[in-house]
């Protein structure tokens, strides 16, 4: 079940995320420990961390969360989901909301280190550059070719270009003026 928008029932609680009870959630949980082979030296499988959870029942400011969907939401000390901030982000630490999420957090955790280590030391700048714009830098940009394929700033051709449109630029600006001093105004234009 996914988590859906809406209003929630909760008193003073802001519109947003909700959780219905019924629904599956995965609650983080480090002692739960599944490995790969037998060969436990080797870490443990992070998704296999997750556990199967419910909501179970709520109260004006929490839902309630538990492991079986046969306990009773009235049994004390049983963990809760903070209703006002979980609307707001549709999140909450520890805990992942649908099969979807969960994989996307898996595979970030399985690939994230690796992916890391492709880019730490790579100096392609074209590599580099994907992943400045991708991560909001705001140092220079990567000089790309020009449309004849060179450095712009060491291309005969656009400088040709260049002066042509400077010098274009310029000849409107003379005809300006000139116009000005005939006394030729737009409308509106002042004197
Ligand atoms: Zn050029």
């Amino acid at each position: 079940m996914s988590v859906g928008k809406g209003k929630s029932k909760g008193k003073g609680v802001a519109k947003g995320h909700v959780l219905v009870i019924g629904q599956t959630i995965w609650r983080f949980t480090p002692n739960r420990r599944v490995y790969a082979s037998r060969d436990i030296s080797n870490a443990p499988i992070w998704r296999e961390h997750f556990e199967k959870w419910y909501v179970i029942g709520e109260n004006r400011t929490s839902y309630i969360v538990a492991y079986s969907k046969k306990i009773d939401p009235l049994e004390r000390k049983l963990p809760r989901i903070e209703k006002k901030s979980f609307a707001e982000t549709g999140k909450a630490e520890g805990y992942v909301f649908s099969q979807l999420e969960l994989e996307r957090a898996a595979w970030a955790e399985e690939n994230g280190t690796h992916i890391m280590d492709r880019i730490r030391y790579t100096r392609d700048p074209d590599l580099l550059a994907t992943i400045a714009a991708a991560s909001g830098y705001k140092g220079p940009p990567v000089p790309t070719a020009c449309s004849h394929g060179e450095l712009h700033t060491e291309c005969d051709a656009c400088e040709d270009e260049d002066r042509t449109t400077a010098d274009a630029q310029e000849a409107v600006r003379a005809e300006e003026e000139e116009e000005r001093a005939r006394g030729v105004y737009e409308d509106g234009e002042l004197p």
